[in-house]
Order: C-alpha cells, then structure tokens, then sequence
C-alpha cells in the first residue's frame, strides 16, 4: 500500500478535477460511482473547448482549412485509441456512442449475415443488460439461441461448463472482462482461447476494464472489443467498438447515412471502406478529442500505476468495511476489480444510499443493470462502491464511518 502511494502522487492527480473539491449537503464530496461513470480532469475539458472555440468544422467534408484541421484531428484520436488498446491498425477502430452502441452494432450486423434461426450465442450469468437485450432482440427477430455460462457463488464463472456449452450452432461468444457489480475480472484469455479452438469469435465488454488495466487486444487476441470513453475519464456520448479486420470487412453497415458510402444512386450504393462503413453520419469528432485527451491523461499516470494503486485501495477498503458488522460482499476477494457491491444486515439499499448520500458519499444502490445477476445472487440489489485513479485512502475511511453512522441508526 505504502509503494503503490509514495510513487502515486494523488493531491496533484485530484487537482485536475475541480468537481472533486466540491461539496454536497455541505459535505465535501467522496464520489464513490465511478463504475457508472468517472470525473473529468481539465485537460479533458479544455481539449474539447479549445477545439470549440479554433478547430470546428465537420469532418471529411470540406476542402476548407477548418475541416482539414477537424479531420486531422479525428483521425489523430483515433490514432491514441488504436495506441491505447494495442490495435493493429486504426482501421479497426469504429467510433460509437458508447458500449452500448458497440454491443448493438456487433450483435445487429454479426445475426443479420452470420447467424441463422438455431444458431447460439454464448453470454455469462454477470452481463450488464447492454449484453443481454441486444441478443435479446435478435431472439425475437432471428431466432437465434441465447445460452449463459453459469456462474459459482463466490462470483466466479464455471470454466468447466462454458466449455461444455461450444455447439456446432455456436456462433459467438459475448462475455464481460470486469463485472460491474462482482468485481470478477474474468479470464478473458481463456475464454477467447477456448471459443477459437471451436472457431468461434469473441466480444469483450471492456467498460469496466478499459479504464483500470492495460488493455491490449492483440494479445488478448480479441475479435471485438468495446469500451465507453465516459467511463475512463473521457466525456458522455462517444465509445469504441475495436473489431479484427477481416471481421469489420466483413460485416454489413449497421446505419446508413452520410460518410458511410462510396457512391449513391437511387438504385443502389457502395459503401466506404472500414471504419468509416459503421460511421454513419456527421461523428462525435469534438468528443473524439476529448477521449484522446483522457487516454493521454490515464497513460502519463500509466495504467500498470492506475492498476496497482487501485488494487491496494480495493483491498484497504475490503480489510476496512469487512469489520462493520453485519456486512455481506458479493464477488471474490481475489483477482477483481476496484468494484465492491454490498449489504448491511438487512437495511435496504435504498436507504443505506440515500442516508450516505446526506454525509457526501456518492455510491450506487440497485440492480445496477444486472438484473439477471440479482437473481442468480437471490438478492434485489446491492450498494455499490466503485473506485477511480482519484479515490484516497481518508475516502475509504469516510465510507466506512459512513456505514457505521448509518448501521447505527437502524
Ligand atoms: N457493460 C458494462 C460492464 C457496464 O458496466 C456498462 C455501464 O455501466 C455498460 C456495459 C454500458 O455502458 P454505456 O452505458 O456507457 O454504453
């Protein structure tokens, strides 16, 4: 613990985000919510405002000064995304709103040319619902077959049955890296490993992994990936949807529109090459700046320093609040992330939240988009801290005094 934060130099980092000084309730604030989503540092910020205010145009449309700036500097951002992930090639890389979008994208375009009524898609049982509905959805309208790895009690997925799930009908594998309620960070190598022995390909739902771990999808040997830029320090409205080359050929457009074509007649058209085929319409270009400017921020810390400093703050806070009594984890205490879902006794969550949230504490209480997870844990909800780069150990200490106060007036 003391390693992780004598190199980490936490004041400077939180001084980057004016939110974090701020109060509630005359509270100063302890944003503990940063799975849901994380705080913008002003280079983020200032990033976009500046292309606001000397670089806007509409990309890839103009022969004027501004456009071509515009242009660049899209295409540069997608150049730190492929640097960022280890792609291959910035032509794998596909600007989205989000994962959600990604997940849609993939789940829509892979079942309209490759799946058949009766073919199979494998998920897990700790699916946020933006990796349940969309298979869902093409249920209903392909017919396909959604099957669901199960999951031990300890959070952990049963390895044994996920291969045991591999058909001639499946076709795809769509699982989590990081549970955004467990914590569970999933061998996701493995996973991959397996379904390519059958010859299957695999999504990954990065959201909850991207902005805590080095990522890199070539040795992970991914075939899509996804991960949303609001969650790794980035703004709201613009993610990434990494597919493998030959996969992103392959498949048809998901939206037509403006930029995605290469010719257009009344009769027919042809499309761009990749990316630019799943990029319908006018993209989030000034986003787009601002997601490079939060890879580039994270990289400067460095994500192995990201990743080891959380870790000792995960296990701080888990030593911590494992003494409040009547306390209950959901997820392992090893291999996971810097998410902890809880239940005191049996104060509801609801409340527990809203009572935290009156003393400054910012965590989540639900389903958390999960709710076959709930189920599956026979639970309706749970509290949710969730850390991020700018979490401090006086944080921790104020959640776990927090708790206290509250357990006491039940
Ligand atoms: N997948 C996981 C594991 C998540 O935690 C989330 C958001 O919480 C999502 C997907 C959806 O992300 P977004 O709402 O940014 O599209």
């Amino acid at each position: 613990m003391v390693n992780a934060q004598s190199k980490y130099d936490i004041q400077t980092i939180r001084n980057d985000f004016p939110i974090l000084g701020t109060e509630v309730y005359g509270k100063p604030l302890v944003y503990l919510d940063n799975g849901a989503t994380t705080q913008k540092p002003r280079q983020v910020v200032e990033a976009m405002v500046q292309q606001y205010y000397t670089a806007n145009a509409n990309v890839h449309r103009g022969v004027h000064h501004l456009s071509m700036i515009a242009t660049d500097m899209l295409e540069q951002s997608r150049e730190a995304v492929r640097r960022f992930i280890d792609a291959e090639s910035v032509q794998e890389i596909v600007f989205t709103r989000g994962t959600t979008e990604a997940i849609n994208l993939v789940a829509s375009t892979f079942c309209q040319q490759e799946m058949q009524a009766g073919d199979e898609v494998i998920i897990s049982t700790m699916e946020h619902h933006s990796n349940i509905v969309p298979w869902q959805l093409q249920k209903e309208r392909k017919g396909i077959v959604v099957k669901v790895i199960p999951m031990a009690d300890n959070g952990i997925l049963c390895m044994d049955e996920y291969e045991k799930l591999f058909t001639s009908r499946t076709k795809l594998v769509s699982v989590a890296h990081v549970s955004n309620v467990l914590g569970t960070i999933n061998p996701v190598a493995d996973i991959i490993r397996i379904a390519h022995s059958h010859g299957v390909p695999v999504l990954i739902d990065g959201a909850q992994s991207v902005p805590h771990m080095p990522v890199s999808v070539r040795s992970l040997d991914a075939d899509f990936y996804c991960f949303s830029g609001h969650k790794v320090y980035g703004p709201t409205g613009i993610g990434v949807l990494y597919g493998k080359r030959e996969w992103l050929d392959r498949l048809p457009p998901y939206q037509g529109g403006g930029e995605m074509i290469g010719t257009v007649s009344f009769e027919s058209t042809t499309f761009n090459a990749i990316p630019y085929k799943f990029e319908a319409g006018t993209p989030n270009y000034v986003d787009a700046t601002g997601l490079a400017a939060a890879l580039e921020y994270v990289e400067k810390i460095g994500m192995n320093n990201i990743a080891v400093y959380e870790a000792d703050l995960t296990q701080y806070a888990l030593q911590q609040m494992s003494q409040i009594e009547g306390i209950r984890f959901f997820g392992p205490m090893e291999q996971r992330g810097s998410v902890i879902s809880f239940l005191v006794g049996n104060i509801h969550h609801l409340d527990m939240g809203t009572l935290l949230d009156r003393i400054g504490i910012a965590v989540r209480t639900g389903h958390h988009c999960a709710e076959p997870l709930m189920h599956r844990l026979g639970i309706e909800g749970t509290l949710r801290a969730s850390f991020g780069l700018y979490n401090t150990y006086d944080e921790v200490d104020a959640l776990v005094a927090g708790i206290h106060r509250v357990s006491q007036m039940f």
